[in-house]
């Protein structure tokens, strides 16, 4: 149910689930049944499902015929050649994929992508006809030293300053505060409101289409209050997306 979403209106909303690097063929297809059994008929809202790669065509399988959309959790930067262990995004649009997450936090800070790289891989997303989701944010040490709005200004301009900000029409931005994937700690709803406005004002006219998605240790109990603030417009969901009951709730409060 929503609340005090009329600055907004425009924007339908997004619940985004991150498998990461867990499941199973048999687990996935037990939580994808469950997933799609509780998500029939129309929605106001879209509902993706991002599993690790070797399980797209397997998770394709299981949601056709349903609403629900499928992602990628990540993408090479480059289009063909001699870089193994990479999938292209030409490859993911070949297993139906709609959507791929772009600079994860993990990926930034275990893998090292850096913003330049993150660009790359945002472009040729868009060049496959993927819908890029952007993840930006800041690290504790960042949001305690009051740089967070600095540092998520320059992983969006990191973007814009390659193709200008345009691209962002075909794309979705995740507010994702390092400090609160994965641990429990969820940002108040004042410092989301305020990285999603920011983040907003610095993609101009486009700012006001774009969907902005809250991503950090988001559940049922706190997914309705998020939903409510008229800058948010869906939800990032990691830990969350691995539970069909709380997977659904979450979607459910975005509807
Ligand atoms: C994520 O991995 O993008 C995420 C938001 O994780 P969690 O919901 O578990 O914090």
């Amino acid at each position: 149910m929503l609340l005090n979403k009329t600055s907004n209106a425009k924007r339908r909303q997004l619940v985004v689930g991150n498998w990461k690097m867990n499941g199973n063929q048999q687990l996935n297809a037990e939580l994808l049944a469950k997933v799609v059994a509780g998500w029939q008929g129309e929605h106001r809202a879209d509902v993706v499902v991002c599993p690790p790669s070797p399980y797209l065509l397997h998770t394709f399988e299981r949601i056709s015929g349903s609403s629900i959309q499928l992602g990628a959790q990540n993408v090479s930067q480059y289009e063909v050649g001699a870089y193994t262990g990479e999938v292209s995004a030409q490859m993911l649009a070949e297993l139906h994929c709609k959507f791929v997450i772009i600079g994860h936090n993990e990926r930034r800070r275990l893998q090292g992508e850096t913003d330049e790289q993150v660009a790359q891989k945002f472009i040729a997303a868009q060049r496959a006809n993927l819908i890029p989701i952007l993840c930006v944010g800041e690290s504790s040490a960042q949001r305690e030293n009051g740089s967070h709005l600095d540092v998520i200004g320059a992983q969006l301009q990191s973007v814009c300053a390659h193709v200008g900000c345009d691209v962002f029409k075909q794309a979705v931005v995740a507010y994702e505060p390092v400090w609160a994937v994965g641990t429990g700690k969820t940002a108040t709803p004042q410092q989301a409101e305020e990285v999603h406005c920011f983040i907003r004002a610095q993609l101009g006219e486009i700012g006001e289409t774009v969907r902005i998605l809250y991503g950090g240790s988001v559940k049922s109990s706190n997914a309705e209050q998020l939903f409510a603030l008229p800058d948010i417009d869906g939800a990032l969901l990691g830990g969350a997306s691995l539970d069909a009951e709380e997977f659904l709730k979450i979607c459910k409060a975005a509807d």
